[in-house]
């Protein structure tokens, strides 16, 4: 006979729970949208596996039920329940990367704690902001034995055999003294209408539902108000700011499809993480298939949220099978296109908007011009750029424009630093004649222009490497005197330096690219640009 074993959280997990539990938080009701969020994820997963195991499907609809008795509240689903092995691996531990640098965010920031769980993903234990105990019945569907899983979120827990007569879960919340306002129906009622008015399960409390319970993108556009897209983008990312933009559309023809995009006005903790997740949840005709699939939107998109729902798509086929299906090919390529086409129209009738989307996600749409070749014009005429000819950004269209006469390059220089990149005396001479240069600070910035070298015809340029030959350009009048000296004999000077400095540098010579400063470092024509060189060092490449 199974008896009840104490487990100890993995030790990131009593951290984070420590400062979960230890501090007051004014919009803690969100641990209630994640606690739904879970048990609509666990009615999505189920309703998956019943497609292919029929005997699998809960007798009555799929629910999400809640109770309270004033000094509980408990959240029921029938999904797809949890076994022991489940309970072990995922409540207690946190199986994310980048997990200690986000405690340590979070013990910076604590007055924005749920803010910061809730896009971490640790929905879960947002539970113990209310509650002193948690209590989680669950049986799996398919098995016959049911688990309780105990805690008080302080260091430990505790699973035992239990018996449930379904399967799914029941998540009971022993409230604290403070939060016994969850307690109350009317408040309850409240929070769902706020924070789950649209998972596509009915959310009920007694006899009464309290949502909508319909999938939001299958409505019009014209039947849905901007507060009904803000609270189902953050429902969907578990965040809590505006979406920058929303994208939802429908597409018929040969492959119908139906996509309900957002792009957040933050950017979210996981952006430069390695794995590159996509965070877009696949629907077939309203199931849930799966999120994280790179063949439904790439890599360099990773930062929308939202579904895309096609009935197209087959439906009783194994997801590895589906992520391979040629028309799930198609569908991100429409995709893909549609959201570009968006950043366009925007890019063009709201620069300064733009101007902030571009610095949140810039960095990672560029990486779409090294890894999709097939969109690189498109992609491309989205990119804005930082540059010495005006406060504002700059697209290239923009800067070819406005090339000075006998200019037949797009001058670029690449580092680390905004700030220090304007500044830089290689700058000098190209100021001095009214030569625009773009600021490039993304270290993407290197990779993509080692794969374009042109654009419109214009050679990209690094005026860090190279004589940059300004003189065949007719640069502004007022400022061209600067140039008058012309060559002054430096060769004495040039000796001596070049004696000095011996074989630290390839070669020493006359410039006119300074104006201010006496000497700048260059790399030679053929050889890759300085800053590129400090990128590769520090790769160890
Ligand atoms: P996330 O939902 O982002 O995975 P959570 O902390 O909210 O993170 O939940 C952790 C995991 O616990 C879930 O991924 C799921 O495997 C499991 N889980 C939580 N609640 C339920 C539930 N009601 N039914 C089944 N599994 C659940
Ligand atoms: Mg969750």
């Amino acid at each position: 006979v199974l008896e009840k074993e104490t487990f100890s959280f993995q030790t990131e997990v009593g951290q984070l729970l420590e400062i979960v539990a230890g501090s007051l938080y004014s919009n803690r009701e969100v641990f209630l949208r994640e606690l739904v969020s879970n048990a609509s994820d666990a009615c999505d997963k189920l309703r998956y596996a019943a497609l292919t195991d029929a005997s699998l499907a809960p007798s009555e609809g799929f629910a999400i039920t809640l109770a309270t008795d004033k000094k509980t509240l408990s959240i029921s689903d029938n999904g797809i329940g949890m076994n022991h092995a489940d309970l072990l691996e995922t409540l207690g531990t946190i199986a994310k990367s980048g997990t200690g640098a986000f405690i340590q965010a979070l013990k910076a920031e604590k007055k924005d704690a749920p803010g910061l769980i809730g896009q971490f993903g640790v929905g879960f234990y947002s539970a113990f902001m209310v509650a002193d105990r948690v209590d989680v019945l669950t049986r799996k569907a398919g098995e016959d034995a049911a688990w309780l899983w105990s805690s008080d979120g302080k260091g430990s827990f505790t699973i035992e055999p239990a018996t449930r007569e379904a399967a799914g879960t029941t998540v009971t919340l022993h409230l604290k003294k403070d939060a016994k306002e969850f307690a109350e129906e009317a408040r309850i009622r409240h929070i769902i209408k706020t924070y789950s008015e649209h998972i596509n399960f009915p959310v009920k409390l007694g006899d009464e539902t309290l949502n909508a319970a319909e999938a939001l993108w299958t409505k019009a556009p014209s039947e849905i108000s901007e507060d009904q897209y803000t609270e189902f983008y953050r429902h969907a990312s578990h965040a809590f700011d505006i979406p920058w933009l929303t994208i939802h559309n429908k597409i018929e023809g040969s492959l119908n499809h139906t996509s309900l995009l957002f792009v957040p006005s933050m950017q979210p903790f996981d952006l430069f993480d390695p794995e590159r997740k996509s965070h877009v949840k696949l629907y077939v005709n309203r199931v849930f298939i799966s999120e994280t699939t790179k063949d439904l939107v790439p890599a360099y998109l990773r930062f929308l949220r939202g579904v895309v729902d096609s009935q197209d798509l087959t439906l009783n086929v194994s997801r590895e099978m589906l992520q391979h299906d040629p028309k799930l090919a198609k569908i991100r390529g429409q995709v893909t296109k549609k959201v570009l086409s968006e950043f366009k129209k925007k890019a063009t009738k709201e620069p300064e908007a733009y101007a902030a989307f571009w610095g949140n996600f810039g960095a990672v749409l560029k990486e779409g011009l090294v890894e999709d070749p097939s969109l690189r014009d498109r992609i491309l005429e989205v990119c804005r750029f930082a540059t010495t000819g005006s406060e504002a950004l700059t697209s290239l269209t923009g800067y070819v424009e406005r090339m000075k006469e006998g200019q037949d390059a797009i001058f670029y220089i690449a580092g680390e630093d905004a700030g220090k990149l304007a500044q830089s005396p290689h700058l000098e001479g190209f100021k001095a004649k009214g030569v625009e240069v773009l600021l490039l600070s993304d270290p993407v910035d290197e990779f993509w222009l080692q794969h374009i070298h042109e654009f419109e015809g214009k050679p990209f340029k690094s005026i860090t490497r190279g004589a940059a030959d300004l003189d065949t350009i007719k640069g502004d009048a007022d400022k061209a005197d600067t140039e008058k000296e012309g060559a002054a004999d430096l060769s004495k000077l040039i000796t001596a330096i070049k004696a000095e400095l011996g074989e630290t540098v390839k070669d020493v010579r006359p410039s006119k690219r300074l104006t201010d400063s006496p000497v700048c470092l260059i790399a030679d024509e053929g050889d890759i640009d300085v800053n590129l060189e400090r990128l590769l060092k520090r790769h160890g490449q």
